[in-house]
């Protein structure tokens, strides 16, 4: 799966996401990661990228021009790309991350896995010129109702966890399928060696090499803490097993 993002920063991306889990499945080619420079795209002769919004307001706005153009070489160089391998071009998805889209979830995360390409735009300062949004974005997705300075983190974040989920990038296929949100509830407690620390014992259960009832007790905890910790997935949670 190829990844790219398009940014005034495209070092922060490169160096957030070149390490540890998603750098090893880089370099073992399961995704690829490539940040590109907006402003290399720009023709204003200063380099700039910016510029102050129409009607007045606090802050600059990134213009509609890099951008645009930024784009339209991304998706060139992939069109070329699917030609070559002989598969369809067809657009591919560009996400804008923004504090005004849909906010991200796990069924997001599976659903943006199954994609070849994607194309993420990092807006910084006030955003971006809406013109180019409409011309060119297909889903506006947030990590949050918060704001942040700019996309990069929050592209970031999407990145992690989607490429976590494409076949290949975790060694162990089953921790995922496992883990918190994947099937409505949170992940059961967990406990490495030693059995005793702080005088607090590893729960029995765990040690006694009954695989039955180590799932049922993993099913009950997740059950319990998703009710006190996420009363509204619970709820969710119950509606679907009764439906
Ligand atoms: N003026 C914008 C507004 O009120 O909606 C906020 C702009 S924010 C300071 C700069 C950039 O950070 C945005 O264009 C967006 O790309 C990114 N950003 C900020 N908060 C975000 C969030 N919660 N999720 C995703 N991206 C975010």
């Amino acid at each position: 799966m190829h990844f790219h993002i398009m940014t005034l920063f495209p070092e922060m991306v490169q160096n957030g996401l070149h390490t540890s889990v998603i750098g090893r499945a880089e370099e073992k080619g399961y995704i690829s990661v490539h940040a590109v420079n907006i402003r290399d795209y720009t023709l204003d002769k200063h380099n700039k990228v910016d510029d102050y919004t129409y009607g007045g307001g606090a802050g600059m706005l990134m213009q509609a021009q890099p951008v645009y153009d930024c784009w339209k070489a991304l998706q060139k160089g992939i069109e070329e790309r699917k030609t070559q391998g002989n598969t369809m071009p067809h657009q591919t998805k560009v996400i804008y991350v923004t504090p005004q889209g849909e906010v991200f979830h796990q069924k997001k995360a599976v659903e943006l896995s199954k994609e070849e390409d994607l194309i993420f735009l990092c807006g910084h300062y006030e955003g971006v010129d809406e013109r180019v949004l409409e011309e060119i974005v297909t889903d506006c997705i947030s990590i949050g109702d918060y704001v942040l300075t700019g996309g990069e983190l929050a592209a970031m974040v999407m990145i992690d966890a989607i490429a976590r989920l494409v076949p290949g990038v975790l060694n162990n296929g089953e921790s995922a399928a496992t883990e918190s949100h994947s099937n409505g509830l949170l992940e059961y407690p967990q406990y490495s060696r030693p059995e005793i620390w702080h005088d607090k014992r590893v729960p029995e259960v765990l040690l006694s090499g009954h695989h039955a009832n180590i799932e049922k007790w993993r099913q009950q905890q997740a059950i319990e803490r998703t009710k006190q910790r996420r009363p509204e997935l619970y709820q969710a949670y119950l509606e679907a097993q009764n439906s």
